[in-house]
């Protein structure tokens, strides 16, 4: 799956940097913007998103899995409370789309978007849609897109301005880019593991969650998104690790 880190447009400015950490992982991370900043320019992202896929009937329009995505979400956030209380006053909202080009994203405050195609190619049961939305619910809950887009800033040689200026930027300067595929890689194993912990807590089943790494594998093609995402089989084989640790 790939998810939308670097198709946002944000203009956000410059909080006091601070330090965080990641639920569960505990990995540290620098957190440059504010939350309201980042998520108000994500909330806007994702309106105009889901107003250009309702204008081409793509939004909503598979209703049967629209019910199993926001039943399957609603334990998932049920257990991102658990790990991280205040995303129990994130104003959640959980879509699905037809259009080819979605897979599945999650953006900051808890703005879930999946891709019907994309779960029909994989013939997804419920236990393995619930390690997708997991791994998705998961990126939010750890703050990824906020750390980086703050990390950014960090290794860009030029001066901080607008965000929007920085990822044009990033659209432009390989070397930029390739900096950023490595924070990237870093938070999508992050994301595969805490999602499990989620999908776990929720109740589904690591058997399940191990059959979706498989058949990630078993549909994996070169990507452009190579660089920024672990290999298949080493995401297999962490969640295979992973399974073992949840359900001794
Ligand atoms: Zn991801």
């Amino acid at each position: 799956m790939k998810c939308v880190l670097t198709c946002f447009v944000f203009i956000a400015s410059l909080s006091a940097a601070s330090l965080a950490q990641v639920p569960e992982t505990g990995r540290w991370q620098d957190l440059d913007f504010s939350e309201s900043d980042v998520s108000s320019r994500t909330d806007d992202k994702y309106w105009d998103m889901l107003v250009d896929l309702s204008r081409r009937g793509r939004l909503d329009d598979d209703p049967v899995l629209l019910g199993r995505v926001k039943s399957i979400a609603t334990t998932l956030i049920r257990a991102a409370a658990a790990v991280k209380p205040e995303t129990a006053t994130w104003n959640w909202e959980i879509h699905t789309s037809s259009d080819p080009g979605i897979d599945a994203f999650c953006m900051a405050g808890g703005k879930l978007l999946i891709g019907s195609e994309f779960v029909r190619k994989l013939r997804l049961d419920d236990g393995e849609l619930a390690t997708l939305i997991g791994h998705e619910v998961a990126h939010a809950v750890a703050d990824h897109h906020r750390e980086f887009l703050s990390s950014v800033l960090h290794v860009s040689p030029l001066p901080a301005t607008t965000l929007d200026v920085t990822l044009s930027r990033l659209d432009s300067d390989l070397s930029l880019q390739m900096k950023m595929a490595t924070l990237a890689s870093i938070q999508e194993t992050e994301a595969d593991q805490l999602g499990m912990v989620l999908a776990h807590r929720a109740g589904w089943p690591a058997a399940a969650m191990v059959n979706f790494y498989r058949k990630l594998v078993m549909t994996e093609k070169p990507s452009i998104f190579a660089a920024s995402h672990p290999a298949a089989t080493s995401r297999l084989s962490m969640a295979q690790a992973m399974a073992i640790l949840l359900e001794p």
